[in-house]
């Protein structure tokens, strides 16, 4: 085995490890209780769980999905983000190589794994990966792409155009249609990737929201009132527009054959 490949295999284990860390954050923030204290435990038996319950995925295998004590259900949401984190981790590797933007873009895309399941599950963007994030785009952005200014204007676009599209519902629909969270959120995402492709996430998460929402409703038959978390949209497309959003761009504006 060649060091690059032992050293991607380690990358990967090491995403799993990331991967068990977010599934203890996507449960425990929207709850309110610290990610770091204390040890997990079983919710129905209160069983505390040894490091052997806490290996990714393979716990899960081994015990098949369910508490060692008490058999209650563990939700295959556990190995699904972990596999999922660990995927992400080699596809930066691939696309980025081994480079301080590929550390940022992964730091970046956990972010969004994690806002990504929250909304999901709770309709809820918490400030404490948000405000963070914006601080950590900023800073990235002093020494590498996409540049201070951009990230600058990113940020204040990604949070503008969204304040702009809420207050005009606001106006036309007499309600709350978006939560402050996307706000920020989006403002996070022109932090670490610039204006530029705050347009493309944009584009890209509201063509797949456009999509998937026509999906649900055909399969739900026509019932438009499930409504489908916005966050989770603009996490599927800065995740696209962090890795291909460059190559998108200079495809739209006829610089790059595809
Ligand atoms: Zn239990």
């Amino acid at each position: 085995m060649t060091p690059e490949v032992l050293a991607a295999i380690g990358f990967a284990l090491f995403g799993l490890c990331i991967g068990s860390f977010l599934n203890v954050v996507i449960h425990r923030l929207p709850r309110g209780t610290s990610v770091v204290t204390p040890p997990s435990r079983c919710p129905t038996c209160n069983y505390l769980l040894r490091w052997s319950d806490n290996v990714p995925v393979l716990s899960w295998v081994f015990l098949r999905g369910r508490c060692r004590k008490c058999g209650t259900p563990i939700s295959i949401r556990y190995p699904i983000v972990e596999i999922l984190t660990m995927l992400m981790f080699l596809l930066h590797l691939w696309v980025f190589g081994w480079s301080a933007l590929m550390v940022v873009r992964v730091v970046f895309a956990t972010a969004l794994i994690a806002l990504f399941a929250i909304d999901l599950e709770h309709q809820l963007l918490p400030n404490a990966i948000t405000l963070p994030g914006i601080v950590v785009g900023l800073i990235a952005s002093l020494v590498l792409p996409p540049g201070i200014v951009d990230a600058i204007l990113g940020t204040l676009l990604g949070y503008g155009i969204l304040w702009a599209i809420a207050a005009a519902y606001h106006r036309y629909a007499g309600h709350e249609g978006m939560g402050g969270g996307d706000l920020k959120m989006l403002a996070m995402i022109g932090a670490f990737l610039g204006w530029k492709l705050v347009v493309v996430t944009l584009v890209l998460g509201s063509v797949s929201g456009s999509l998937i929402g026509v999906l649900v409703i055909a399969i739900k038959r026509g019932d438009r009132k499930y409504a489908l978390p916005f966050g989770t949209f603009l996490a599927l497309g800065a995740l696209a527009a962090s890795l291909v959003g460059d190559r998108i761009l200079a495809w739209y504006l006829g610089m790059y054959d595809f």
